[in-house]
């Protein structure tokens, strides 16, 4: 879940996400860099001791690697301090695992340099023994993803998912929480459903 627009509000917020979803589920949250080190330090632990938050995704900016490893160093056990969703190509990766600012990199095969250069974030995670996280756009991800071995997961954001579905044929449908290629289909699976996707040409 997101925070950070409304720090006063964000540990309430937070509790409540808890509340609803129970003790199984694991509770990710997102400041987005919004938070100032010290405030994203005193929310870390809130977080964790009220709610059981166990990822901590760009508590401050993603350019703060200095920052970033601060938290990393000083939230409580087993909260993942994350970054990495801006990444252009695999310097800006490889300066962010050098600093030691994350527990999980995170990359965007539709940011970072296209599939080749996910594929050497991999092996740069791989090298510094980081898990790698994908960010968002699930169809897009899977295949390259599977390709991947430190990969923890893709991000299954829910409006990417929803609007995949909504153009594409072939688009993965998680099974137990697993996306899984199909086979059957070149390249990433996809058909564009142009009737669909014509009331939204400009
Ligand atoms: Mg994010």
């Amino acid at each position: 879940m997101k925070v950070g627009a409304d720090p006063l509000r964000d540990l309430e917020r937070v509790c409540l996400a808890r509340e609803a979803i129970g003790e199984e589920a694991e509770l990710f949250v997102d400041a987005n860099g919004a938070y100032e080190r010290k405030q994203a330090l005193k929310l870390a632990h809130a977080f964790a001791e009220h709610a059981g938050v166990s990822w901590f995704e760009e508590p401050v900016s993603s350019d703060d690697l200095e920052g970033l490893a601060l938290l990393r160093e000083r939230v409580p056990a087993p909260m993942q301090v994350a970054a990495g969703e801006y990444g252009y190509d695999s310097f800006y990766f490889r300066r962010m695992l050098e600093a030691g600012a994350v527990d999980v990199l995170q990359a965007d095969v539709t940011r970072c340099g296209g599939i080749t250069e996910l594929l050497n974030i991999g092996s740069l995670c791989a090298a510094h023994s980081i898990p790698l996280s994908a960010h968002t756009s699930p169809a897009i991800h899977a295949h390259a993803c599977a390709a991947i071995v430190p990969l923890v997961h893709v991000e299954y954001f829910h409006d990417h998912a929803r609007i995949e579905g909504l153009l594409f044929d072939g688009v993965l449908q998680p099974v137990h929480g697993a996306l899984r290629p199909d086979e059957d289909r070149p390249g990433l699976g996809l058909t564009l459903r142009e009737a669909d996707a014509a009331p939204y040409e400009r």
